[in-house]
C-alpha cells in the first residue's frame, strides 16, 4: 500500500512544528510522500523562502520520502477566486483549494455573528462558489469538500450528493478525503468510487501529534477500493 498525506501544515502558517519535524514523523510512520501545504493569503510574503526551504528538505530526505510543496488557498467570492497572489502556483508543486467561509454577494456567512439567511440561499451560494472553485484552473486538489456545509448543519439529499459527485468527477480535480474534518461522508465516498474520481486521503495535520493521531484512520481509508492518485501522476 502506498501511503501519502498531501495536506499538512507547518509553522509557516498555523502549524505547531517545523517542516523537518513533520517530514521526520511521516518517515517514521512509513509514508511514501508528504506535502506541506500551508495556508496562503494574497498578502503572504514568505512563499519564496517556503519553496526554497522545501526544495532543500526534498534533497535531504529524498531517499526516505517524497516531499511535496503546496499551499492551501481559500475561496474569497462566488466566482471561486482564491486568496493567493497570481504567481504562487508556479512556486510550489500543487495548490489546494478550499472553502473556509461560504461567500455571498456582500461578504461571508458567519455562524458566530448569526446566520441571517435561509438554508436554501446559503446552499445556493455555496454551490455557486464550489462549482466555480472546481473550474478554477489554478487549483489542483479540492480540500475538505463539503466541510463548510457540515458546520452550517446543512444536510444534503441523495440527489444533491449525486449532482455534486458528478461535478467533482467532471472537474478533473483531485478530490480530498479529509480525516480531520471527516468529510466527505460515506455516501459521497461511495459516489466517488462509482465515478472512479481521482482521490487522495489527507490528514490536514497541524502538528506531529496530529500526524500520529490521524495515521490509523488515514491508513484504513487507503484500503478502500478507490481511484487513488499515484505518485507518478503527481510527479510528472
Ligand atoms: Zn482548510
Ligand atoms: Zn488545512
Amino acid at each position: 500500500m502506498i501511503l501519502m498525506d498531501l495536506h499538512t501544515h507547518s509553522n509557516y502558517s498555523d502549524g505547531k512544528n517545523s517542516i523537518e519535524q513533520m517530514v521526520g514523523v511521516a518517515i517514521e510512520l512509513g509514508y511514501t510522500a508528504i506535502a506541506i501545504t500551508d495556508h496562503v493569503w494574497k498578502s503572504s510574503d514568505w512563499i519564496d523562502v517556503f519553496s526554497e526551504h522545501i526544495y532543500k528538505v526534498k534533497k535531504i530526505f529524498g531517499n526516505d520520502i517524497y516531499v511535496f510543496s503546496g499551499l492551501e488557498a481559500k475561496v474569497i467570492n462566488l466566482e471561486g477566486e482564491i486568496d493567493a497572489a497570481s504567481n504562487v502556483e508556479s512556486k510550489v508543486d500543487f495548490l489546494l483549494g478550499s472553502i473556509h467561509r461560504i461567500p455571498f454577494s456582500g461578504g461571508y456567512y458567519s455562524i458566530s455573528k448569526g446566520i441571517l439567511d435561509s438554508e436554501q440561499r446559503i446552499y445556493e451560494n455555496w454551490i455557486t462558489s464550489f462549482e466555480n472553485l472546481l473550474k478554477n484552473p489554478r487549483v489542483d486538489i479540492i480540500a475538505h469538500p463539503l466541510a463548510e456545509l457540515k458546520r452550517f448543519h446543512i444536510e444534503l439529499s441523495q440527489k444533491q450528493k449525486e449532482e455534486i459527485a458528478e461535478l467533482l468527477d467532471t472537474s478533473g480535480k483531485i478530490v480530498e478525503i479529509n480525516v480531520k474534518h471527516n468529510v466527505p461522508d460515506q455516501d459521497m465516498i461511495e459516489l466517488l468510487r462509482i465515478h472512479k474520481t481521482k482521490v487522495v486521503v489527507s490528514s490536514d495535520s497541524h502538528s506531529i501529534e496530529d500526524l500520529k493521531r490521524f495515521y490509523p484512520t488515514l491508513k484504513n481509508l487507503y484500503t478502500l477500493p478507490l481511484n487513488f492518485v499515484t505518485l507518478s501522476e503527481l510527479t510528472k
